[in-house]
């Protein structure tokens, strides 16, 4: 065991100007995924909480100069943050693993660092960035200058708690804003902790701030007045909702990081059928399925369906339930009851539309927060395994024989966020991935690396805007274009 659940000393009220406070509202009682008779109570911010909380960031980015300073100043606080919150990987951890599906040793060695590297290299980005001098005749000049919008809201889901936090929070920061954030209530734990850091590391108090509550909370967030950018990651009905609220309230912008169906196509001429195996299997398994980013519809050409859906069965067969302090798991527990009662009654709904169930398809015995690996075959597009995000351990499998309807497969009506093609054909790799409807598309290969180049993001219902590469640290940044006239000079 890593670390013991009931003995680590917790944060539970909100993070506003620069100290952990008590919040006025409710108390809001987390029931912890790995154990559910451990009850983790928090209090939720209240109208009043908000208030203070925006109120005191917009104070705080008048009082330092926040936004007016060059990149440097503010490069130097962030790179010190991302060194603390290194140097206090484990306490962050626990804390993580102690409320959400994320294994405490995954966290040290990924979360944590994906968090302190954010820090880092938006810092870069803000540090490297540069506006354009438009065409015009000799007797104008003209520029673009790129400002912070001002208070940025900032509301996470619970799948990544830290990581899709600093994936906001740290570019939004580095551009000049401050930041109200507001984590899930179901995992608020480490990201308090990595905000009691930023005091540590010279961040002006008030510049960021951590409030927690519910959806309600979080709508109050996104209708306040003194909030100017709202971006979020969580589900796509909740997209929509805070997209529809953020245009009445002061037709805010919004980036929306949203739900995912991603496809795995594999073409007979794939090259090496265990590394597929071993990649489809992780990318429906990782974080019990509770990924946007999940590999969750197999698409495959019948030549090669039938040794391909063994090796992969086989692997996932061969998961590791636990706790999420437990060394060696690979299947974390589902987030809440809930989500598994939701995946348990797609499941089940999939067999009785015609799936076939190949494996699992049940919550696991004695462990009331594990759902069975499962493989549901014969999927398509009229069964809702294929039409609804279940994330959960879920596979869907659906074959094909052209290419045309491989892409046709693929391109789910809703959702766009990641897809795999598999192949050693070149022309069939480059043509997909064009005709492929994603906001990514990996080539012989699953996953996203830890450095943060390259955008991440949906099309259709999976989003709107980037986060990560320099989109996600842009997308904090409004443009202004300014002209001068340039008269005659004096004689
Ligand atoms: P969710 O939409 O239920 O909640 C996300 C956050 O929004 C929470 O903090 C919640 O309290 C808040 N919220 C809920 N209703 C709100 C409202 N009306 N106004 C403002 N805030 C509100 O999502 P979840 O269940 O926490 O997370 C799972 C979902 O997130 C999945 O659909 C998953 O695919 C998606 N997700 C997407 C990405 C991505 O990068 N595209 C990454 C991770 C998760």
């Amino acid at each position: 065991m890593h670390f013991d659940p009931r003995s680590l000393d917790r944060p539970a009220g909100m993070f506003v100007g620069g100290m952990l406070t008590d919040a006025s509202g409710d108390a809001f009682v987390i029931s912890c995924p790995s154990d559910p008779d451990l009850k983790l109570p928090v209090r939720m911010a209240t109208r009043d909480d908000m208030d203070r909380a925006v109120e005191t960031c917009r104070a705080a980015l008048k009082s330092s100069g926040w936004g007016r300073m060059g990149p440097r100043p503010r490069a130097e606080i962030l790179n010190r943050w991302a060194d603390l919150v290194d140097a206090h990987a484990g306490e962050i951890a626990a804390l993580e693993a102690l409320a959400s599906s994320r294994p405490y040793t995954e966290v040290m060695t990924r979360d944590v660092k994906i968090v302190s590297l954010a820090l880092r290299m938006f810092s870069a980005y803000a540090d490297t960035h540069e506006s354009v001098v438009t065409a015009t005749p000799s007797s104008q000049f003209s520029y673009t200058r790129d400002e912070p919008y001002g208070v940025v809201a900032a509301i996470s889901p619970w799948n990544f708690p830290i990581i899709l936090s600093a994936w906001k929070f740290a570019p939004a920061l580095a551009a000049g804003n401050g930041v109200v954030l507001k984590p899930s209530e179901f995992t608020p734990f480490g990201v308090l902790r990595i905000a009691a850091l930023a005091r540590e590391a010279g961040l002006p108090d008030g510049l960021f701030n951590v409030v927690l509550g519910d959806g309600q909370v979080g709508q109050t967030l996104v209708r306040h007045p003194g909030v100017d950018y709202v971006t979020f990651t969580g589900s796509s009905r909740t997209g929509a909702l805070i997209m529809a609220d953020a245009a009445q309230h002061g037709l805010k912008p919004v980036s929306l990081e949203l739900g995912g169906k991603g496809p795995q196509v594999v073409f007979d001429d794939a090259s090496d059928l265990d590394k597929i195996a071993d990649l489809v299997a992780r990318g429906v398994t990782y974080n019990s399925g509770q990924a946007c980013f999940s590999g969750s519809r197999l698409i495959v050409q019948s030549g090669v369906k039938d040794a391909l859906l063994d090796k992969i069965a086989a692997r996932m067969a061969q998961v590791r339930a636990g706790a999420t302090w437990e060394a060696d798991v690979t299947l974390p527990p589902v987030i809440n009851e809930a989500q598994l009662n939701r995946m348990a009654g797609i499941v089940d709904a999939s067999v009785a539309e015609g799936g076939k169930l190949v494996m699992g398809g049940h919550v696991m015995d004695g462990r009331q927060r594990h759902f069975e690996p499962t493989i549901l075959d014969g999927i398509g597009a009229d069964n809702i395994a294929f039409r609804e995000e279940i994330f959960g351990p879920v596979l869907s499998v659906d074959t094909f024989t052209t290419f045309d309807e491989a892409i046709a497969k693929a391109n789910h009506p809703d959702y766009g966020l990641t897809a795999s093609v598999w192949t050693r054909d070149i022309d069939a790799a480059l043509s997909a991935s064009q005709r492929i409807e994603s906001g990514t598309v990996w080539i012989n290969h699953w996953g996203r690396a830890m450095d943060m180049t390259s955008p991440f993001g949906g099309v259709k219902r999976s989003g709107i805007g980037k986060d990560m590469g320099r989109q996600g640290y842009g997308k904090y940044l409004k443009s202004k274009a300014v002209w001068v006239e340039i008269g005659e000079p004096a004689a």
